[in-house]
């Protein structure tokens, strides 16, 4: 009888690079052609159309229906030059993923003509209904309706044939039910409060914007041995598995030559990439084998974030093709690497400066140490919200885990600003300051220094770290939309500098010298927000310990995470700016716990299956072969031969008995737990039962199956093994 692992690592071994039949023309030549960008606005629109158009964009202001009809008519003219025969918005529901629904330009007319149709109408608001995407009670079935309606500022693009208009996604009554309307919301916010405190320093800026710089890490694995593997398939990560005799420990894999299969796959990926405009920079080898990083130029965050999403679908299109599957799961095989999306993060002005890299002169650096102190700040405050907002079932297995950071949130920012901060501490004074005093401290700042050194400056164990000119949130999960921890940044800087620049403005009011305030004002926040700032080795026993006695939380897991998504400090927060209401949040917060039990429920119920029909009678079927050997054995010697030469069969033939026992004991209790789950009501309490109560039992059951791997005779096992499924040649 074949066994599908040998016809899966048949097939896989007969995959060889495909040929990419790419153009061959200069990037800068196809570069952005699958866009409605800038250029083809100039191309296909009136002037005076196109100049309102881009106003209206760079201002964040409503277009009018006039404009929308003829942005419409000149899309879809673009569009089906390109060869587009559908539309649809294309929005990001909070299922994480990206939804569209399809519908072509072409429709009937009443003289039996069929004529190309979309309008301004079709443009700005679509009621794609979409009744089954998570709402977290939002909707009532009454009012199930759901609007897509456009968003201007992310241009549209054509995929395969359909035109994609980026839209935000809300509910009948308004209620946001995607990621982008608050997102919006938080970059208008921040605008306004950061261009406020910039105006103190520098009275040309007038607009400013956050921007994103993603990394994205991901696995491949081979078509045929994903697919005969079904935990693979159904959840996303292997539930069990021995680990190989060779992992990441030799460091072969990061920065290696890159396999021809998976070049292959990168080349082709990358040429549609760019032809979409997506600014896709650095390709690479990560530390676990099979582990790959995709990283652009950063674009401001609405654009990077629906570009992000626009990559993950791509690369699992094109994976396909190539004969591959893409793991975005935070932690697909035990024992090696888990995958990331650290978000590179930072502020810039309408005058091109990053209000997160130090300048050359000391008012520059006042501008710098007051976004950057302020960021500081503003994390500990939030400190649990930054926790909540990255938690995930998958997540949960990478944080804390080989090379990614803790569950605890700090942040590192390199002994050069550590000193500068320790300074400011030390010098500011609480009285008046001298002149002398003054320019010191002038002097001082001035001295930041513009490049900061970064490599050998580096902390890589930090969940939050300042590298030269911006910060870098690396706890963010590779399955993760950006969006949700682009939201929470946003806001919990806006707060912060509202609140800064009504101390500043008191302090002013009585009299006190502007610079001088600011510097005080600082020095405070330094002071207070010391217990956030971490720059020793965030992996160590004693990080766990330090941390405790300095009062961060270390929530390991999610549903206890989740908690300060609905606190009473989120709640202000949020409502302060409207961002979210009460009830938006408790939404979001309830589907993210749902979303929570439900992926323990699948990969438990994955895992009992498995166990039931792979495991158990692969392991019968070995141990009866060893009966079979223990009998003849006994017919053919003495008892005392008998003895000695049967005692390795004997042994794991009692081996195997020991773990199928508690395999099966183990399931049966799982089950039970499962039943019990099931009929609490409250997300949160479902979710943390699942967390405390079902989810202990897929470890303890894959300790047993991984020990009968290496027990049974290789030929028999059915399920592709780690070094089968982790090395592509
Ligand atoms: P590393 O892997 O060492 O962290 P990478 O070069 O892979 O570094 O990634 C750095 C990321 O940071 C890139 O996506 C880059 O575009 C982004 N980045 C650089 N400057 C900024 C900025 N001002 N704002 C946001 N992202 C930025
Ligand atoms: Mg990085």
């Amino acid at each position: 009888m074949s066994n599908r692992r040998f016809t899966a690592i048949k097939e896989a071994l007969s995959h060889l690079p495909l040929d990419v039949n790419i153009n061959k023309a200069k990037v800068s030549e196809y570069y952005g052609i699958n866009v409605f960008n800038d250029r083809a606005m100039r191309e296909y629109l009136p002037d005076d159309v196109y100049k309102s158009i881009s106003q209206n964009i760079e201002k964040s202001k409503t277009i009018e229906n006039r404009v929308a009809d003829q942005v419409a008519s000149a899309m879809r003219a673009w569009a089906i030059s390109k060869g587009a025969t559908h539309y649809t918005h294309w929005f990001l529901p909070l299922n994480g993923a990206t939804a569209e629904k399809h519908d072509a330009f072409y429709s009937p007319s009443s003289d039996n003509r069929n004529i190309e149709q979309f309008d301004g109408s079709k443009l700005a608001q679509q009621e794609p209904d979409a009744s089954s995407l998570p709402s977290g009670g939002l909707r009532n079935t009454f009012e199930a309706r759901g609007y897509s309606a456009w968003d201007p500022s992310s241009p549209a693009f054509i995929l395969e044939n359909t035109l994609c208009i980026p839209t935000i996604f809300v509910s009948y009554t308004g209620d946001a039910l995607d990621f982008k309307t608050p997102l919006l919301k938080t970059l208008n916010v921040i605008d306004e409060v950061a261009t406020d405190v910039c105006q103190l320093f520098d009275r040309s800026i007038t607009h400013v914007f956050s921007t994103l710089g993603w990394e994205q890490e991901y696995f491949l694995v081979d078509d045929a041995l994903y697919h005969a593997r079904p935990d693979l398939v159904m959840t996303g990560r292997t539930l069990l598995g021995h680990a190989p005799a060779k992992g990441q420990q030799l460091e072969d894999h990061y920065f290696g030559a890159i396999a021809p299969r998976v070049r292959a796959f990168m080349t082709e990926f990358e040429f549609e990439a760019w032809k979409l405009g997506i600014p896709v920079k650095t390709r690479h080898n990560e530390v676990a084998p099979n582990q790959f990083e995709l990283a652009p130029v950063y674009e401001e965050a609405n654009i990077a974030i629906d570009h992000n999403q626009l990559v993950m679908v791509l690369m699992e299109k094109i994976a396909r093709k190539h004969r591959f599957r893409i793991l975005y799961h935070e932690k697909p095989f035990a024992g090696v690497n888990g995958s990331g999306k650290h978000n590179n993060w930072s502020l810039a002005t309408n005058t091109g400066k990053n209000l997160l890299s130090p300048g050359h002169t000391p008012k520059t650096n006042l501008l710098f140490l007051t976004f950057f102190v302020n960021f500081i700040k503003a994390v500990y405050r939030h400190s649990d919200l930054l926790r909540a907002v990255i938690a995930s079932a998958g997540n949960d297995h990478r944080l804390g885990a080989n090379e990614a950071p803790p569950a605890i949130i700090s942040i590192f920012i390199g002994s050069q600003l550590t000193k500068v901060l320790e300074d400011l501490e030390k010098k500011v004074k609480d009285r008046k300051m001298t002149p002398d005093e003054k320019t010191e401290l002038k002097l001082n700042i001035g001295k930041i220094p513009q490049i900061i050194l970064d490599n050998t400056d580096r902390n890589r164990t930090s969940p939050m770290a300042f590298t030269g000119n911006k910060f870098e949130f690396r706890a963010v999960g590779s399955s993760a939309n950006c969006g949700p921890a682009m939201i929470v940044l946003n806001s919990i800087l806006a707060e912060q500098l509202g609140e800064f620049k009504a101390t500043l403005d008191k302090a002013m009011e009585k009299g006190e010298d502007k610079d001088e305030a600011i510097f005080r004002i600082l020095r405070d926040y330094i002071i207070e927000s010391k217990p956030i700032l971490f720059e020793g080795n965030n992996y160590s026993e004693e990080w766990v310990i330090e941390a405790e006695k300095r009062g961060l939380s270390n929530n390991k897991n999610t549903p206890d995470a989740l908690k300060a998504y609905v606190s009473k400090s989120t709640k202000k927060l949020f409502a302060k700016h409207n961002i979210f209401t009460e009830k938006e949040l408790e939404a979001r917060w309830e589907i993210r716990n749902e979303n929570y039990a439900k992926v323990i429920q699948i990969e438990s119920r994955v895992l009992g299956d498995l166990a039931g029909n792979h495991i158990i009678p692969t392991a019968i079927k070995y141990q009866n072969t060893l009966v079979e050997n223990v009998k003849g054995l006994k017919e053919i010697l003495s008892a005392e031969q008998f003895e000695k030469q049967a005692e390795v069969q004997n042994h794991i033939i009692g081996k195997i008995s020991e773990h199928i026992i508690e395999i099966r004991k183990d399931v049966k209790d799982m089950i039970e737990k499962r039943k019990e789950a099931n009929v609490i009501e409250e997300a949160d309490k479902m979710a943390l039962f699942y967390c405390n109560e079902v989810k202990p039992y897929l470890d303890k059951i894959r300790y047993h199956v991984d020990k009968l791997e290496i027990l049974i005779d290789d030929e028999m096992w059915t399920l592709p093994k780690y070094r089968e499924m982790l090395f592509i040649k």
